[in-house]
């Protein structure tokens, strides 16, 4: 069987954090892991694990691949349990084959967690194993460049104080040609919501803000955006394993929301940073639950509609499948909203299958495409089975709410000629909405 041996790729973060190790620090650095963060949950699943690769078929990248090596439990076997069964002492070059397999060939889907008779959490094990990889200092360059940006500014893209605003203030006066009267709420105090993006929006895809707006006017909601940092609800830091900026950054996304005293926080349409949002952050940082409620854009596209919030001039009518992230759909269970939400602005919807929480990931989440060109083509290549999937469907249109998600699929339809369009449901609501004449 090959191994992570086989196919190492050069990356500089990896290879310089590396170079700073020996033998004895990583044993020290891992045993104080395994007392202080590790506890039962590791253990059960380091004496529970029988080794019957029934995860096997759960991986896009065994499934892609087809190689043994690429299985979740082999994944676990060439990192975590090795370090485990050499009480941590290993060779600097063992950290450099965990961090390559840790950050760049497992998306932390979560889908083996299904396939597994026993409930073993890979996903899990994989991310102490970044946890470890931090501590040692032993990142990819790119995805740890964000991890610094967000330690810097509160946000992943270097996004400076005055740009946020001024980013808003231009596509609010854009959309008042459209929408007149149209407002970007800054810093309204008492809002019904206070509404976050991750930072790519404001730096590379205004635009979605637009029709966010546009949405909200048309709905006829109380809303507003914080002004100053904690605007960005997107963290890599969760992925590159720094928990300590982790819950900094999710801090200041829940102060602003208390600070601007909104009913409840309803996020953009992305999958990571609702996991961090919704389910890790909030963990790390003790609270028992959190501190303002929050939603996903699905879930609230799903009220508006409810509740008759959004008028439709027509409906899409070429036929358009459905990518159920990962971090909503297995992470929050909003498959069925999502699909009411779909069909509410399509007339013809072909699933993929499978689909649901059995959806096969986009290979881009849990920071692997963060990780930058060193890697992108183990991603693309590593998810052959989403093209098999995307093609199967015989439709050009594939409705994914999540940012990741759009990253990734677009690569695979590139990659692989398939000839569709990724589109966000804010997207597909703005183009079908009413609109002034
Ligand atoms: S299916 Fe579960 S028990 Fe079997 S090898 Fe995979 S993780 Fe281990
Ligand atoms: S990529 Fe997903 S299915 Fe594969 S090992 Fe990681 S969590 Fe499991
Ligand atoms: S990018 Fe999308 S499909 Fe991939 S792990 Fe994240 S939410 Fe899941």
């Amino acid at each position: 069987m090959k191994t992570i041996a086989d196919r190492l790729i050069e990356d500089e973060g990896l290879r310089r954090g590396v170079g700073r190790l020996t033998p004895e620090k990583i044993q020290k650095v891992f045993k104080e892991l395994v007392a202080g963060e590790c506890g039962a949950r590791m253990k059960t699943y380091m004496e529970t694990c029988v080794r019957c690769g029934m995860c096997a078929k759960a991986c896009h990248y065994y499934m892609s691949h087809k190689d043994p090596s690429y299985t979740p439990v082999a994944k676990v076997s060439q990192t975590m349990w090795r370090l485990f069964d050499a009480d941590g002492k290993v060779d600097p070059e063992v950290i450099y084959q965990c961090a390559q397999v840790a950050y760049t060939e497992c998306n932390l889907c979560r889908r083996c967690i299904h396939y597994c008779p026993l409930g073993i959490d890979t996903g899990y094990i994989i991310s102490v194993v970044r946890r470890l990889c931090h501590k040692l200092g032993v990142t990819p360059q790119y995805i740890q460049d964000t991890a610094h940006s967000h330690s810097a500014t509160l946000n992943q893209m270097w996004v400076k104080d005055d740009e946020w605003p001024d980013t808003l203030q231009w596509q609010e006066e854009e959309a008042r040609e459209e929408f007149p009267g149209l407002r970007i709420p800054l810093d309204v105090e008492g809002a019904d919501f206070m509404y976050s993006v991750i930072a790519p929006e404001p730096k590379f895809r205004t635009q979605l803000i637009y029709q966010a707006a546009a949405i909200f006017h048309a709905a006829g909601v109380s809303w507003t955006m914080p002004a100053t940092p904690g605007w960005d609800n997107s963290n890599m830091a969760m992925f590159t394993g720094d928990a300590e900026i982790m819950a900094r950054v999710e801090r200041a996304h829940y102060e602003a929301a208390q600070r601007l005293r909104v009913k409840r926080i309803v996020m953009g349409e992305c999958g990571h940073a609702f996991r961090a949002v919704y389910d890790v952050a909030n963990r790390w940082l003790g609270w028992k639950w959190h501190p303002v409620p929050v939603v996903h854009s699905v879930e609230f596209f799903w009220e508006l509609i409810q509740q008759g919030r959004i008028k439709l001039t027509h409906k899409f009518a070429e036929p358009v499948t459905v990518h159920d992230p990962c971090n909503v759909i297995r992470g929050r269970g909003l498959m069925d909203k999502l699909r009411e939400v779909v069909h509410f602005l399509c007339d013809n919807v072909v699933e993929m299958t499978p689909n649901r929480e059995h959806n096969y990931c986009c290979c881009a989440g849990g920071g692997v495409i963060n990780c930058g060109p060193p890697f992108k083509n183990v991603r693309i290549v590593g998810n052959s089975i989403k093209a098999e999937q995307l093609k199967a469907t015989g439709v050009h249109w594939c409705i994914a709410p999540c940012h990741n998600c759009h990253g990734g699929l677009d690569d695979i339809i590139t990659k692989f000629d398939l000839n569709m369009h990724t589109k966000f449901l804010g997207d597909l609501i703005y183009e079908l909405m009413e609109k002034p004449e």
